[in-house]
C-alpha cells in the first residue's frame, strides 16, 4: 500500500514494439504505473510470451521501477457468456492471460464481467463466477490479483452496479479479487460523482459492496457520455461530462489514494497521453507537497 497521501499515476500505453517499451513510455512520461495489453486485444490466439522477451520486460521494469504493472484482459473474453462455445474458448483465453500474467510478474490483471447475452443478469453473474474458479483452476496466484472492473452497463453488460462484483467475489472466496473501478463507466452507469455527496455515496457503495481496500486500480477517464446513459465513450480529462472539479476531488480522495491511477484517454490533436497524465499529476498533487519524489 502507498503511505503518501497520493496515489501512483500511470496511463494504459502500447506495446509496439515490444513489452518492455510500454515500460519505457510510461518512465518517459514521468509515469509511476502502467497497463497494457500483453497481447493482441481483439483476438482469441495469442502468440507465445519468448523467454527473452521476458527476461526483456523483467530487466527494464527493475529498471525503470515501474509499478504496480497491470495487464487488461483482451475484449473477446465473456467469462459470463449464455454460448457454451464462446464460454469454453473465453475460460481457456482468461487462464493464458493468467499464466501470461504470472510470467511477466505482473501485479493485476483487469477483467470485464462479461455479457448476459440472452441470459438474465443472475445467471450471468453466477457464470461469470464459475467460468473464473475454472479458469484458475490449479493456478498458483499468490500476490498476483485479479480485478474486476465495473463497467457502464452497455447492452447487455454485468457489472454495472457494485452489488455485481460483490456477488461475483463472493461466489470465489478462494481467488481474493480485487476491483479496478473505471470512473467514466460508474458516471455513466448512474453513479453521479459530478458533486462531493455522489462521490461520497458511490464510494460508500463500492465500500460496502466489495471494501475499499481491494480497489487496487482505478481507471480514470473523463466521459464524452452523458450521466447515466450506459454508453461507455472515454474522453479528455476535464473536457467531458464529469469535469475537473470533480476529477479532481477523485484524485485527491483519501480513501481511494492507495489505488494505482490509470488513464485509459484517447490521444488526439486535442490532448494526448502526456497532457491527460500532466492534468492528472495536477489533481493529485497536494498543494503543499511540492515535488513529489
Ligand atoms: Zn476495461
Ligand atoms: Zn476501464
Amino acid at each position: 500500500m502507498n503511505k503518501s497521501n497520493s496515489p501512483r499515476i500511470g496511463l494504459h500505453t502500447g506495446i509496439a514494439g515490444g513489452l518492455h517499451n510500454a515500460l519505457l513510455k510510461a518512465r518517459l512520461l514521468g509515469a509511476d504505473t502502467v497497463q497494457i495489453f500483453s497481447r493482441n486485444p481483439r483476438g482469441w490466439k495469442a502468440r507465445p510470451l519468448e523467454a527473452e522477451e521476458v527476461e526483456q520486460f523483467k530487466r527494464v521494469r527493475e529498471e525503470t521501477g515501474v509499478t504496480p504493472v497491470v495487464i487488461h484482459a483482451n475484449y473477446l473474453i465473456n467469462l459470463a457468456a449464455a454460448d457454451e462455445g464462446i464460454r469454453e474458448k473465453s475460460v481457456a483465453s482468461f487462464r493464458e492471460e493468467i499464466e501470461r500474467g504470472l510470467t511477466l510478474g505482473a501485479d493485476y490483471l483487469v477483467l470485464h464481467p462479461g455479457s448476459a447475452r440472452g441470459a438474465c443478469e443472475s445467471d450471468a453473474i453466477r457464470t461469470c463466477a464459475e467460468s473464473l474458479k475454472r479458469a484458475c483452476e490449479g493456478l498458483e496466484l499468490d500476490s498476483f490479483r485479479i480485478l474486476l472492473e465495473n463497467t457502464a452497463g452497455q447492452g447487455e453488460c454485468i457489472g454495472h452496479r457494485f452489488e455485481h462484483l460483490r456477488e461475483i467475489s463472493e461466489r470465489c472466496p478462494d481467488l481474493n479479487l480485487g476491483v479496478c473501478l473505471d470512473t467514466a463507466h460508474a458516471f455513466t452507469a448512474g453513479y453521479d460523482i459530478r458533486d462531493e455527496d455522489g462521490l461520497s455515496a458511490a464510494l460508500d457503495s463500492l465500500d460496502a459492496n466489495v471494501k475499499l481496500e481491494n480497489v487496487l486500480a482505478v481507471h480514470f477517464n473523463d466521459s464524452k457520455a452523458a450521466y447515466n446513459s450506459r454508453v461507455d465513450r472515454h474522453w479528455h480529462l476535464g473536457q467531458g461530462h464529469i469535469g475537473a472539479d470533480a476529477l479532481r476531488r477523485v484524485a485527491s480522495h483519501p480513501r481511494l489514494a492507495h489505488a494505482a491511477f490509470l488513464l485509459e484517454t484517447p490521444v488526439d490533436e486535442t490532448c494526448d497521453d502526456a497532457c491527460n497524465l500532466e492534468a492528472l499529476r495536477s489533481f493529485v498533487r497536494q498543494p503543499d507537497q511540492g515535488e513529489a519524489a
